[in-house]
């Protein structure tokens, strides 16, 4: 008889509420073991394909079988270096695990009884971390001659960095916030990817002798011109997609209608919820309202109520959505959790306008009922406003989490770099080679907002160009 997957322990719902610490724990040896004891080893392993970084996933699944982790680790590691914090963030549902053989065909997402292949990818990244496995810097001084500038150091830049210095290349890292990570820091919070994780797999890009120089905003303290003539042989942008969306209602430029990417950013990045001793403040209401159904509004959601409990206010945090929950294009993981820690969802809602006090801080929202119409081009059915459904709401803080696109701090100061009509850096996508001649780009810069593995598949992608461009010197 198939044997059920082996499920993970998860720090109880009445406690977590009022913390900040890891949400999902990991598997034992025990349950890794029987967990991988369900791959069947297939003769042509779909769930290989389905990662945007290729990582060999029967043979470390295998390797993990034969009780070999250290192998398994440097399976993983040949193709990914971040295995502990891709085992925690990656969306495996709609990947790998979507992929595997035991997903029913024409499933939108992994069936419950596919391999938890993330846990098992978490489980060996954690196993290496905790007894000190790393990655050798090949010895061949074919590229110890070249220096390579990579611009930003979320997922897309850090990667980028990983794959070229592991050959040897010299890599300079810049980033313009005063810490690394890019979303991995300002977005996701430290319930899901704990801080200490996150350093480690940097802090392991350092063992590999990558540089990395904080505060360097590329395109105001320096140009990609001046990167050239300080010797660097080619430069690779991972510049995210930072700046967020507005709904363009009225209303929206009250006191305490902030987006999500300053609330996320105050908290996450600046630890504004242990205000005094850090600096940043931020503001917690009785009524929030997070606009928006992706993952940034999810983790929203569960920061605001978790800032609720723990400042003693009775949680009240809810996501307003305009389509269903099944277009919700959040984790479907991250919506249960949401649930249990009691985030309410109100869907088919439009916001139309926000109502401030007299002191000009928000107090209501007014909106509308939908209902959904016909497929937009997203594929997903269209909110359409019921006409005379007209309504407000009680809203102290809104929280807006509507998407995010292009920061055009370099792009608008290098006038070769060509842009699309929504900012993003054009490439040409075999190579990830942009209009300047030794400029590659990745990540959410090229793609609009993605995810993690996605912004790590197109930095290796360009990492191989790179490669190639600095041979032909
Ligand atoms: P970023 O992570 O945005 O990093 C870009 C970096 O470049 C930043 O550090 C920025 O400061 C720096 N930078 C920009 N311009 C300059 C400049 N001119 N000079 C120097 N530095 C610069 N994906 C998942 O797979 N799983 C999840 O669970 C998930 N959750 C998410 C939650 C939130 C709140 C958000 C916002 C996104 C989430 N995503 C998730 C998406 C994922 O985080 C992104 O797709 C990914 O981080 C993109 O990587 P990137 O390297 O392209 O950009
Ligand atoms: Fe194992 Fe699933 Fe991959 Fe087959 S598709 S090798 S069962 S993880």
């Amino acid at each position: 008889m198939k044997k059920k997957p082996v499920s993970i322990k998860e720090q109880e719902c009445s406690l977590r509420v009022k913390n900040f610490g890891e949400v999902v724990g990991g598997y034992t040896e025990q349950e890794a073991l029987e967990e991988a004891a369900r791959c069947i080893q297939c003769k042509d392993p779909r769930c290989i394909s389905g990662c945007p970084v290729g990582i060999n996933i029967k043979e470390f699944i295998k390797c993990i079988t034969q009780k070999d982790y250290a192998k398994a680790y440097y399976t993983i590691r040949e193709k990914n270096n971040f295995p502990s914090m891709c085992g925690r963030v990656c969306p495996a549902e709609y990947q790998c695990r979507r992929a595997c053989v035991f997903t029913k065909k024409g499933e939108p997402f992994a069936s419950a009884e596919a391999i938890n292949i993330h846990f098992l990818e978490r489980f060996v990244g954690d196993y290496g971390r905790e007894n000190g496995l790393d990655v050798k810097v090949a010895t061949d001084d074919k590229w110890s001659k070249f220096k390579v500038a990579v611009v930003g150091s979320g997922p897309a830049g850090l990667c980028c960095a990983g794959e070229l210095a592991r050959k040897g290349v010299k890599v300079t890292v810049f980033e313009g916030l005063h810490k690394t990570g890019g979303v991995l820091r300002y977005g996701i919070p430290p319930f899901r990817l704990p801080r200490n994780i996150l350093d480690f797999e940097i802090d392991s890009l350092k063992k590999l002798g990558v540089e990395i120089k904080t505060d360097y905003i590329i395109g105001k303290v320096k140009s990609i011109d001046d990167l050239f003539s300080e010797g660097y042989n080619a430069i690779f942008l991972g510049l995210g997609a930072g700046i967020p969306s507005f709904l363009g209602i009225p209303g929206e430029n009250l006191c305490n209608v902030y987006s999500a990417n300053e609330f996320l950013t105050r908290v996450n990045l600046m630890q504004a919820h242990e205000f005094p001793e850090y600096h940043t403040p931020v503001n917690i209401g009785k009524h929030m309202i997070i606009i928006g159904g992706g993952n940034t509004a999810m983790d929203s959601a569960r920061v605001a109520i978790r800032l609720q409990n723990m400042k003693g206010i009775t949680p009240d945090t809810t996501i307003s959505y305009r389509r269903t929950e099944v277009e919700m294009p959040a984790r479907r993981l991250e919506i249960e959790h949401a649930k249990e820690e009691g985030v309410k969802f109100d869907t088919l809602v439009k916001p139309e306008e926000f109502i401030g006090d007299e002191k000009g801080f928000v107090k209501k929202m007014r909106c509308s009922r939908c209902e959904l119409g016909e497929p937009d081009s997203s594929g997903r059915r269209r909110p359409v406003v019921i006409p005379g459904s007209s309504f407000e709401v009680d809203c102290d803080i809104a929280i807006i989490a509507i998407g995010l696109g292009a920061n055009k701090i370099l792009t608008s100061t290098t006038p070769n770099l060509e842009t699309d009509k929504y900012n993003d850096v054009k490439v040409n996508f075999d190579t990830m080679e942009t209009s300047i001649k030794g400029v590659f780009a990745g990540g959410d810069i090229v793609g609009g907002e993605g995810t993690v593995i996605d912004a790590m598949g197109m930095a290796k992608k360009a990492s191989v160009s790179i490669f190639d461009y600095l041979l032909s010197l």
